[in-house]
């Protein structure tokens, strides 16, 4: 008898240690993120959840047929009914095959990805090696009607997830994340991903509590999950005294959030450095406008792609992009060119071997230049009011940011001679790779601005994957060649006299807020999220105090000493901006 044959028992409370990326409490029964492999996720589930399986099996076979009439139907291959033929026989498989899975869900207790795979297993097993011609064409036929099903189930789960659900995932998109917002998920874990991975960020933006780095292949689809996003602590299957601990920590937490760091007002302090935000959205920046903000500093431009291989075209970035710069206004935005990889701009490109060290950013655009130039010619035609910037992605010397310039120039008189007016934007270069930091002073004299992209600097100076959950010991933000590559890159702006901005997540975080400040930074560009925090610390810690911070951790030899110094200075210091206990929940 194999373990699908038994229904599930009732397990007793279990607890799991993950990695907290974004704050909050969520609560809710297990659904499962499938892997975008082509392996199916197999997973038992609790009787309760039978239904909602079924729903997701029905869901699945009907779209499977709509898409199989329209093969039919439409006259798809008007010349040849051997192939239309072949589509009538899978529909006619289809609700045999769709009664068989359900049979198999309901009687093992398991979802339906496993159960279509138990089905299709029996189907092989029957007839093994030395199956006539005609069969083995019947198991292919009954392999591409699952395949339909399982495609449709993948495509289209994001969707299906009941409300308040806490999202198991092995890893997360980004643009999963903004699409599971809508159906207000309780909370997500995932098994990869760390703070400042771009799904992290968008659940701390989006208010979605989240995990990373836990393992919870051992959950049956609705079970109860409780996610703590700021211990990072899991309770899965949680007891009665557990759930109540849970609901009373909840409201406190939220009181605790609404009034730290929320009541400040601007000081004169506060004025000498700029806050801007890191935002895609025309709508959320109008928002944000209240805030005092000095407008986008860091705007990911690849968020417009939707998922693999579905670019936007020239016309629909320039619509984008015109939206945005007429809610900017004066204040101004900095669009940065995609920075992505092959793997966004075909679904089926090969994985590298090494994806951050590979042909991504500005290396794709200088490689592949046609995706470059519409998206430069969709910024320059958006610049009407002259006030978008552009930022070109992962620059590791000056030769790319010569071959951008000479790119944005032949845009530029391309569209001079189909008779547009343009303005140039001014260029600024992200500086996020060791090269780059090394020859900051060069970069400097050639560029307009610079974004420090701390985010990535950790990464490539510590050789450390920001993605992977399991080198997080080794993502050290306060490591000493942190510091020092933030020092060297202000000493260059200062030397050029141009801004540096700074715009990864340490630019939003309470505890490295005044560290940033206190090193030189004048320009900060976060999350709306975290404006207020920042504009309380900068006001109650002042520029001197900061610099006194920045001097104490300059000392440190290591991370770990780093991080002692600041919790004692902030806590001896500034106690009412980090009351006990904050401390030990902030990045
Ligand atoms: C960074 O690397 O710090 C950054 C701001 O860019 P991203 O997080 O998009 O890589
Ligand atoms: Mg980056």
């Amino acid at each position: 008898m194999s373990a699908s044959d038994h229904p599930p028992t009732q397990s007793e409370e279990r607890r799991v240690k993950a990695i907290a990326v974004s704050r909050g409490i969520g609560i809710g029964p297990a659904v499962f993120l499938p892997e975008s492999s082509l392996h199916s996720e197999h997973r038992k589930i609790s009787a309760k959840a039978i239904e909602t399986e079924i729903d997701r099996l029905r869901f699945g076979v009907d779209r499977s047929r709509a898409n199989l009439d329209e093969l039919v139907g439409t006259g798809t291959f008007p010349q040849n009914g051997s192939i239309t033929g072949i589509f009538d026989t899978h529909l006619l498989i289809l609700d045999s095959f769709a009664v068989k899975v359900e049979d198999r869900i309901r009687a093992n207790y398991i979802n339906v990805e496993w159960a279509i795979d138990t089905v299709l297993r029996e189907a092989f097993e029957r007839h093994g090696v030395g199956t006539p011609a005609h069969l083995r064409e019947k198991q292919l036929d009954l392999k591409d009607v699952a395949a339909g099903i399982l495609g449709e189930l993948r495509s289209a789960d994001r969707i299906q997830y009941p409300k308040g659900s806490v999202i198991i995932a092995g890893e997360i998109r980004p643009s999963t994340v903004v699409e599971f917002s809508h159906t207000a998920p309780a909370a997500i874990v995932a098994l990869r991903g760390g703070w400042t991975s771009h799904s992290s960020i968008l659940a701390r933006e989006l208010e979605i509590p989240m995990v990373t780095g836990a393992d919870l292949s051992f959950v049956d689809v609705g079970d109860l999950v409780v996610v703590a996003g700021y211990t990072g602590e899991i309770v899965v299957r949680p007891d009665a005294r557990t759930l109540l601990d849970i609901h009373g920590k909840k409201e406190s937490e939220k009181l605790r959030v609404a009034n730290l760091w929320q009541s400040g007002n601007a000081t004169p302090e506060t004025s000498q450095v700029v806050i801007r935000v890191n935002l895609e959205s025309s709508l959320a920046y109008d928002a944000a406008r209240h805030l005092g903000v000095r407008g986008i500093g860091l705007y990911r431009s690849e968020s417009l792609i939707p998922r693999p291989g579905k670019l936007p075209s020239e016309d629909e970035q320039h619509a984008a992009y015109s939206r945005i710069a007429a809610s900017v206004g004066e204040a101004g935005i900095n669009i940065r060119t995609f920075d992505i990889g092959p793997e966004n701009i075909e679904e089926s490109a090969g994985f590298e071997r090494n994806p951050a060290l590979g042909l991504r950013a500005i290396r794709l655009s200088l490689v592949d230049p046609a995706i470059l130039t519409a998206q430069l010619s969709a910024i320059l035609r958006a610049n009407e009011r002259g006030n978008i910037s552009v930022v070109i992605p992962m620059v590791s010397g000056i030769t790319e940011i010569r071959r951008f310039r000479e790119l944005l120039v032949n845009s530029a008189q391309a569209l001079l001679l189909d008779g547009y007016s343009v303005n140039m934007p001014r260029v600024g270069a992200m500086i996020e790779v060791p090269s780059a930091v090394l020859t900051a002073a060069e970069i400097a004299a050639e560029v307009d601005f610079i974004c420090l992209g701390t985010n990535d600097l950790v990464q490539y100076l510590l050789a450390v994957d920001r993605d992977n959950a399991s080198v997080a010991d080794w993502y050290q933000t306060l490591h000493p060649a942190v510091l020092r590559a933030i020092e060297y890159v202000v000493a260059a702006g200062r030397g050029a006299g141009i801004p540096v901005t700074a715009c990864g997540e340490m630019a939003g975080s309470p505890f490295y807020i005044p560290l940033l400040v206190g090193l030189g930074i004048r320009d900060l560009s976060m999350s709306a999220g975290s404006v207020k925090a920042a504009q309380q610390l900068i006001g109650g810690i002042g520029i001197s105090g900061s610099e006194a911070i920045a001097h104490a951790a300059l000392k440190g030899k290591t991370a770990s000493e780093i991080d002692s110094a600041l919790r004692r200075l902030y806590s001896e210091h500034w106690p009412s901006l980090f009351p006990d206990g904050f401390l030990d929940e902030l990045h």
